[in-house]
């Protein structure tokens, strides 16, 4: 059984279709794994049988998947961290999960989130925290943190995310393990519970890079049930580089200094050493407007959120207060369903997007994300990849944040800009400090996946991380 732990999903995929494992006794491993969870990393997990439906001999193999609670997912509770969709079971599936079994990966779980994605702890769930593996004292990061904590804990061999300002990224480097967030429109954002619409994508939470590769793959595609969705201009390929020869990495001098834990800042300098070995040319860039990426984010994300979260009145879905007339059991159910962290984004947005405020808030967030791009514009210019720490800190104790909004929106100050920006970006487990996982960013142009997942596969086969600790 320890055996079957130490396979990649890839290696997994890979018996089954030689017949050398039988996918029932691959699901059952997990599924026997996922039900004795003790760090609260699902909302909901199948007890039954493999479902049959799923062709093994696709190219995921039939290798069980967990997938965070905002994808729809048909007859399975899909409640997005919160209490106001309690009891919601779709009548659809998400494109992207749908495409996920079509290629292979019977959805096994669903995992924990902060509420609608809001978060960097998954501490803000309406059903309570999530434990990191490493130290389960300490948060896994969000909001993705469900998915990040079981792939870490091999309590599902992969999982899927949405990154919004890097909920991918960030709880994939708290917990040791590999996240992409893809471009922008390269996977379908239909059947997501959405958060803030025009930065939201889904993408991979994995062991390694290889897994990243192939639930990428599976994923992308432009689909006619999100007309922002565009597809990849080239197939996903499976990494293969084990070089970095000809590349020049752009060191975002503003995301890799101030205010990122020395430990971490150690990590990163070690690996752009491995870098350099591995052939690389590796010369600081700026990015000048990337410090003001947090602003422009928690006024954009917040007005998008405002008015994606109206639609929660009790009537449709979920939660419905038990009151005498219809106002009062709409202001109910909302006073009732949402937590603290979605009211303070309600709040924040619908004041950014006031008539009177909207030039100076929301108009001017939207100039700065502007500038942001043209920042990466420019970096493109000399550099293939811009990389950063993912994180400006490991993994933090269970409620050290909570209580400060501000220190909370800090941890995504390497990670926004990204999604502003449009582009796609991999975080990577490199290294350790006191004994907690740190990350590795690499960002690259938008479509530029293949390239940042070659450049990925190079760096991991040379950093060796070792993750086998969070699964005893
Ligand atoms: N932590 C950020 C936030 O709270 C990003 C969340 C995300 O990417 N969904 O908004």
């Amino acid at each position: 059984m320890t055996e079957l732990l130490a396979l990649t999903a890839a290696q997994a995929g890979e018996r089954v279709r030689q017949g050398d494992l039988e996918r029932g006794e691959l699901w059952r491993f997990y599924r026997d794994r996922a039900l004795a969870d003790d760090l609260n990393a699902f909302t909901w997990v199948c007890d039954g049988d493999d479902p049959e439906a799923i062709d093994p001999s696709g190219p995921l193999g039939g290798v069980p998947i967990g997938v965070k609670d905002l994808f729809c997912t048909e007859g399975v509770p899909s409640q997005a961290g919160s209490r106001i969709l309690e009891g919601y079971r779709p009548p659809y599936t998400a494109t992207a999960v749908e495409r996920l079994m079509r290629g292979g990966a019977p959805v096994l779980a669903k995992t924990n989130q902060d509420e609608f994605a809001m978060g960097s702890s998954t501490e803000n769930s309406g059903y309570g925290p999530t434990l990191n593996p490493w130290d389960r004292t300490r948060v896994p990061g969000g909001s993705s943190g469900g998915s990040a904590a079981a792939v870490a804990a091999g309590l599902v061999p992969w999982a899927i995310g949405t990154d919004t300002g890097g909920s991918i990224r960030q709880p994939a480097a708290l917990c040791g393990i590999v996240g992409l967030k893809p471009t922008y429109g390269a996977v379908s954002r239909y059947g997501m519970i959405a958060f803030a619409s025009s930065l939201d994508q889904a993408g991979p939470l994995t062991r390694d890079v290889t897994d990243a590769a192939l639930l990428l793959q599976a994923m992308v595609g432009a689909d006619s049930c999100d007309s922002t969705s565009l597809g990849l201009p080239e197939p996903v390929r499976l990494p293969q580089a084990t070089d970095l020869r000809g590349i020049r990495l752009g060191v975002a001098e503003e995301l890799s200094g101030e205010g990122i834990e020395p430990g971490v800042l150690a990590a990163f300098e070690q690996t752009l050493e491995i870098a350099r070995e591995l052939g690389a040319t590796v010369e600081t860039t700026r990015l000048p407007h990337a410090p003001h990426g947090i602003a422009a984010y928690y006024l954009i994300a917040p007005a998008e959120a405002s008015s994606n979260l109206a639609r929660y009145d009790g009537v449709r879905y979920g939660h419905r207060a038990a009151a005498g007339d219809l106002l009062t059991m709409y202001t109910r159910t909302r006073e009732e369903g949402f937590g603290e962290e979605a009211k303070r984004r309600i709040m924040l947005g619908t004041y950014a997007l006031s008539s009177g405020y909207y030039d100076a808030y929301y108009g001017r967030a939207q100039k700065v994300r502007t500038l942001i791009a043209q920042d990466f514009q420019k970096a493109w210019e000399r550099f293939d990849f811009v990389v950063t720490p993912t994180s400006p800190g490991v993994a933090f104790e269970l409620g050290s944040k909570t209580a400060d909004p501000l220190a909370m929106y800090l941890n995504d100050y390497c990670t926004v800009p990204m999604p502003l920006a449009g582009i796609p970006a991999i975080s990577i487990p490199n290294g350790l400090s006191d004994g907690l996982p740190v990350g590795f960013q690499i960002a690259g142009p938008a479509f530029s996946e293949n390239r940042i997942l070659d450049a990925a596969h190079a760096l991991e086969q040379a950093i060796g991380f070792d993750g086998s600790a969070a699964r005893a």
